[in-house]
């Protein structure tokens, strides 16, 4: 199938790194062409359902990434309004006992690292950065992928792990920009002496208000509490990672409970991104070309899983191509075929968790805390088997 080309890789963020891994682990070799001038992660913290422990064992970096997550105990639900409880799901031995893996949160930049130095390690990837891929030709036998600064790279086939604003998407899929939510994150990283005592809590914590939410959870071995403050203010223009006072968090969560409101006063360096997501579409494919983690599925981050979606998609893509290994029309069609149902379930029902669980207000909120504070641990597990049990090779 691959006539002895490497495979391209478009993208250096988790998903195309964690392809890499997964080609070299089938023994394909890959060149990887990132952007950016260096391979790097920004924001703070990533949350790791079991599925993403899956996918490590599977990449082989599973010691290294256990290595450096904080394991919490709980994902906690609180009403921000006032600031009672509204559920909890347990973490603790029957949770992992039922998954087989942990749920862990931890520092992107550590997992980022934890992968590239598995690839530098690697002697079939090839890593260059600086390398924008900004389209592509492909032939019977080849694709080849022109950089923005002129040059052509040539491979067997060309893996779009570009992210959201994908250059490859706009070829394959050519479904336009991203939709804009109107949802602006607003995220910050503090010392763990600067985080109410009262609040150190080893969960996930979100506070869930009238068209806003806080998320907090310790992050690098317990040393920073990660804040993570969304606001529904139909902002119009996607924005990434601009610098913001105090203040115009505040804006949004003036509603909410004092002791809400103590955690944003406790924030530091705030930046904005306004978030964005596609409606799922099954145009992956294009001859010698297929899409992964956000390029195919941009999702909002409220089930916390567009990372995870991403190594999934590269433990799948690794197996499928090892699997047909003289044909990659076959190889290509069953990943996008096995992938496609499970990502747009997750995409769709990001959305609809934002709206039912997260965001809203009067009737619909106390009809959200009836229901989910009636679940059973039991119940919760059950819910939630289809995600945290998947593993990218069987869903
Ligand atoms: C606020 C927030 C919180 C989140 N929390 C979680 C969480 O708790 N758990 C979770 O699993 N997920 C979470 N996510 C989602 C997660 O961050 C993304 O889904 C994941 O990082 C996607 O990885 P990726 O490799 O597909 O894309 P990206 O991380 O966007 O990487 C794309 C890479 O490609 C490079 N690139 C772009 N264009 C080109 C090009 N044309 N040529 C070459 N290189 C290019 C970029 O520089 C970048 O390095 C969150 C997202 C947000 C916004």
């Amino acid at each position: 199938m691959t006539g002895g080309l490497p495979v391209l890789i478009a993208g250096g963020g988790i998903g195309g790194l964690a392809t890499a891994l997964g080609l070299a682990r089938k023994g394909i070799r890959s060149i990887l062409l990132e952007k950016a001038a260096s391979l790097g992660e920004i924001g703070a913290g990533i949350q790791l359902g079991p599925n993403a422990f899956h996918a490590f064992d599977y990449l082989g970096v599973g010691e290294a990434a256990r290595g450096m997550a904080v394991y919490i105990d709980q994902l906690r639900l609180m009403d921000a309004l006032t600031a009672d409880e509204i559920t909890h799901v347990d973490l603790g031995d029957d949770f992992r006992a039922r998954f087989g893996n942990p749920y862990a949160v931890v520092h992107r930049g550590d997992l980022h690292g934890v992968f590239l130095k598995a690839c530098r390690d690697s002697a079939l990837i090839n890593l260059h950065v600086s390398s924008e891929v900004v389209r592509y030709e492909q032939d019977g036998s080849s694709v080849t992928a022109q950089l923005a600064g002129g040059e052509h790279v040539s491979g067997s086939l060309l893996i779009g792990a570009d992210g959201l604003w994908s250059n490859v998407r706009k070829q394959v899929t050519a479904d336009g920009p991203p939709r804009v939510s109107g949802h602006t994150t607003y995220r910050s990283v503090i010392p763990t002496e600067q985080m109410p005592k009262d609040l150190r809590w080893n969960a996930a914590t979100l506070w869930a208000g009238p068209k806003c939410h806080i998320v907090h959870y310790p992050l690098s071995g317990w040393k920073v509490f990660n804040l993570v403050v969304t606001y529904h203010n139909d902002a119009p223009e996607p924005v990434a990672g601009k610098p913001v006072s105090e203040d115009e968090v505040m804006q949004g969560f003036r509603h909410v409970h004092e002791r809400a409101r103590e955690i944003i006063r406790h924030g530091k360096n705030w930046r904005l991104w306004v978030l964005c997501d596609r409606d799922p579409t099954e145009r992956w494919i294009d001859g010698r070309v297929a899409l992964l983690g956000d390029a195919a599925h941009p999702m909002l981050q409220y089930f916390a899983q567009g990372a995870c979606q991403a190594m999934e998609d590269a433990v799948c893509l690794s197996h499928m191509l090892d699997a047909h290994k003289e044909d990659h029309e076959a190889a290509l069609e069953a990943y996008r075929a096995q992938r496609f149902p499970r990502t747009a379930r997750v995409q769709l029902l990001s959305r609809a968790i934002g709206e039912h669980i997260y965001h809203p207000d009067g009737e619909h909120a106390r009809l959200r805390n009836a229901i989910m504070s009636a679940k059973s641990q039991e119940e919760w597990c059950r819910d939630l088997a289809w995600l945290y049990g998947g593993t990218g090779l069987n869903s």
